[in-house]
């Protein structure tokens, strides 16, 4: 089992430590919170200030042009493709996750209604251990839909391939689930909803940035995901959506804004949408949260998702071990898969009082997070979290543990 000098053995010899330099992390802190809210690049801080003193305040509206602002969602779009497997042109950051999963549910559920063999399919799967957010736009867009438009909420993923059958319109999986870290396999779902004449969406918001994802070659037809957890865009930074060009030409999403249109400022009084991936964009958009997004993405260009990988599985593997061994006699049940094919870059465990436990290790320092039901969440961002980091996590959790210095009856803050 490891000590203590080991993991700091480990760390001298990571070829990815000198990464944890791009971010300034506060003293005392051990953060493994980077799948909800990454870390700040220390970039940020000069970029926002350039955004606001020289673009805003020198450029004023000349900025639109001279600072490129209104070309940055498709620019950026570009930048984070190579990190999920799509090419340039198929990205824009824009728009929220849960707007975007809106936009290409829509467009998908169009492309079926418009071909003559698939026009009767009315379903939209889903799982219901998906995050909130992804369920509550499907049950919107169905409900407004009308006309026998239904999403069917799958319980298992043992059940998942049987429920994706001949009325299946479109399948949209989140490809790392929030709360157990449980990752698809996106290449035999994907091929699986086709064979089946359904299209499949993928949402990335846990993997982008966490685990190496290759849309094209693993057969998805869109995708949507946050650049504010792995990728390290700050908090709500925008999001971001995927269309390849094979299903460009008929992506027709309905929040059919200006910034779609194929010459905004024509000011046409008729709705073009634009050639290519500019179509999926809608309204303007907030530059100076959009500008952050860059330096997050900056910092994944000195490395590769490979290497990012490796490191990941074994800051995971660590801690899993670590914790099986310090706190084994404790009420704490791992719910991440140990297969590192199945394993996103978080790993969470239950503990009956998990949220009580979770406040006190953010007192502690540890910061983590709490998702219902009784499950604590820990992100391994192979960025910045150093494997010393790791063992005094555990520590602190056997002794929080040990000694129950938790309050059982902790009030719930707005955000767990
Ligand atoms: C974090 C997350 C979201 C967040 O959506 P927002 O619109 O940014 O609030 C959506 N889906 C999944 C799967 C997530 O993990």
């Amino acid at each position: 089992m490891h000590t203590r000098n080991d993991c700091v053995a480990l760390d001298a010899r990571d070829a990815l430590a000198p990464l944890r330099a791009h971010f300034d992390l506060p003293e005392g802190v051990i953060y493994l919170d980077g799948n909800s809210l990454g870390a700040r690049p220390k970039s940020a801080l000069t970029r926002a200030e350039d955004v606001i003193v020289r673009e805003w305040g020198t450029g004023l509206i000349r900025s639109w042009n001279s600072a490129g602002w209104f070309e940055l969602p498709k620019r950026l779009g570009d930048r984070l493709a190579p990190l999920i497997g799509a090419h340039d042109g198929e990205v824009v950051v824009t728009d929220t996750t849960s707007i975007n999963i809106f936009k290409a549910l829509a467009a998908a559920v169009r492309i079926q209604a418009q071909n003559p063999s698939r026009s009767e399919r009315r379903v939209l799967v889903t799982e219901r251990s998906n995050f909130p957010t992804d369920v509550y736009m499907a049950q919107g867009l169905a409900g407004w839909l009308g006309r026998g438009y239904a999403l069917r909420l799958v319980d298992s993923t043992a059940d998942l391939r049987a429920a994706i059958d001949a009325d299946t319109a479109v399948v949209m999986l989140t490809h790392v689930n929030y709360r157990t870290g449980y990752q698809h396999d996106m290449a035999a779902l994907s091929a699986h909803a086709h064979a089946q004449g359904a299209l499949i969406m993928w949402d990335l918001a846990h993997s982008a940035g966490a685990v190496p994802v290759d849309l094209h070659a693993h057969g998805a037809d869109f995708a949507v995901g946050c650049t504010y957890k792995y990728l390290n865009g700050g908090p709500g930074a925008p999001a971001f959506i995927w269309v390849p060009k094979r299903h460009q030409a008929e992506f027709e999403q309905p929040l059919s804004g200006w910034w779609g249109h194929s010459e905004p400022f024509a000011m046409l009084p008729t709705f073009v949408p634009a050639q290519g991936i500019g179509r999926a964009l809608c309204g303007t958009q907030p530059m100076l949260s959009l500008a952050l997004v860059e330096c997050g993405l900056d910092v994944f260009a000195h490395t590769s998702m490979e290497a990012l990988r490796i490191k990941s599985l074994a800051l995971s593997d660590l801690f899993i071990d670590l914790v099986e061994a310090h706190c084994g006699d404790q009420q704490l049940g791992l719910v991440t898969p140990r297969a590192h094919a199945r394993r996103g870059s978080h790993v969470s465990f239950t503990h009956p009082h998990g949220y009580a436990v979770m406040k006190a290790l953010i007192d502690r320092g540890v910061i983590g997070d709490y998702r219902e039901p009784a499950i604590m969440r820990f992100g391994l961002t192979p960025l910045y979290t150093r494997f010393v980091d790791v063992w005094d996590a555990v520590d602190i959790l056997k002794q929080t543990l040990c000694e129950q210095a938790y309050e059982i009856a902790a009030v719930r803050d707005a955000v767990t």
